[in-house]
């Protein structure tokens, strides 16, 4: 099981992304912020985590330097970093129907912000994330992962406990306070068991199995995600206790997907080990976001957000 989760492009994705700066600075950078002092005050991080941060995101590829005219540096967005636009509207639906989007004391960098337009018919929408084979909205009740045979190989060759450490350095207090979505992809462990919970692990010792921890950890992390309003537990056979995913929990699943799709594009040489099908058609999932208002695929050009 670990290793169908650690061989997914979602994976090598959070292990790049899932750091609530870099998810920031990303946010910072698709509004228009290129110089050390615009994210710098756009974000109120301080001078020493920055510029780690936007190193790390240079030599990653996520962002490009340039330095060509002359004076301050510029850091534009890669490729792809722009090609992640999809797993940051995604992330913005969710902070403005279940996150800071309804929290008025919202650390104000992380508050959604208030209308997003298609240009190209004029409406402030609310995206929808369909399939491209059968146009059905993305639902974790309707897939199922995909896992090539040479995944083994894949697997062996993955570091990612290394991709993380570079990263860490927040401290506790400062992690309590960010938001439930930061919380949740800032934390790969917190992913992993949310996976496992879409993929049908519900009591204590299936969590177990499915992660290959000890029971001090799965007992924190499942504490954890139900603090945070991921997961929530009931009686099941008397003394036993049972974990379902909240809502909020599956409106994350969409995001995770697009993770995953980047991921798979972008962080694998040659075809990624895992997949997903979509049920509802038998295809290989391929999934868009499009507009519900005039139904037409929705790119990075063509949308516009603001307060
Ligand atoms: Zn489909
Ligand atoms: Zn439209």
């Amino acid at each position: 099981m670990i290793a169908v989760l650690a061989a997914s492009g979602a994976a090598r994705a959070i292990a790049l992304i899932g750091d609530a700066w870099v998810l920031r600075i990303l946010r910072s950078a698709f509004r228009g912020s290129t110089r050390f002092s615009d994210f710098m005050q756009e974000l109120g991080i301080s001078r020493a985590v920055l510029s780690q941060r936007l190193d790390l995101m240079c030599t990653q590829g996520l962002l490009e330097r340039d330095a060509s005219a002359g004076g301050h540096p510029r850091y534009r967005l890669s490729e792809m970093g722009l090609e992640l636009w999809g797993v940051l509207i995604l992330m913005w639906l969710w902070e403005r129907q279940r996150g800071t989007g309804l929290q008025d004391h919202a650390h104000s960098p992380d508050r959604p912000r208030n209308r997003l337009v298609h240009r190209d018919c004029g409406s402030a929408i609310e995206p929808r994330y369909v399939c491209v084979h059968c146009s059905q909205a993305v639902s974790p009740f309707e897939t199922e992962p995909v896992l090539r045979p040479s995944a083994g190989d894949a697997v062996a060759g993955l570091d990612l406990p290394s991709e993380r450490a570079r990263y860490r350095q927040s401290s506790r207090s400062d992690r309590e306070n960010l938001p439930r979505l930061m919380r949740l992809y800032g934390d790969r462990w917190n992913c992993f068991m949310l996976a496992a919970a879409f993929q049908g692990a519900r009591t204590f010792s299936d969590f177990q199995r499915a992660l290959a921890l000890g029971p001090a950890q799965i007992s924190d992390r499942l504490s954890e995600l139900q603090a945070l309003g991921f997961l929530s537990a009931r009686a099941y056979a008397g003394q036993r206790q049972e974990y379902r995913l909240s809502p909020d929990a599956l409106a994350t699943f969409s995001i995770t997907v697009e993770m995953m799709q980047w991921g798979n594009r972008w962080l694998w040489r040659g075809q990624a080990p895992l997949t997903v099908r979509h049920n509802s058609c038998g295809h290989i999932l391929h999934a868009v976001l499009d507009c519900p208002h005039c139904c037409k695929p929705l790119s990075r050009r063509n949308l516009l957000l603001s307060d």
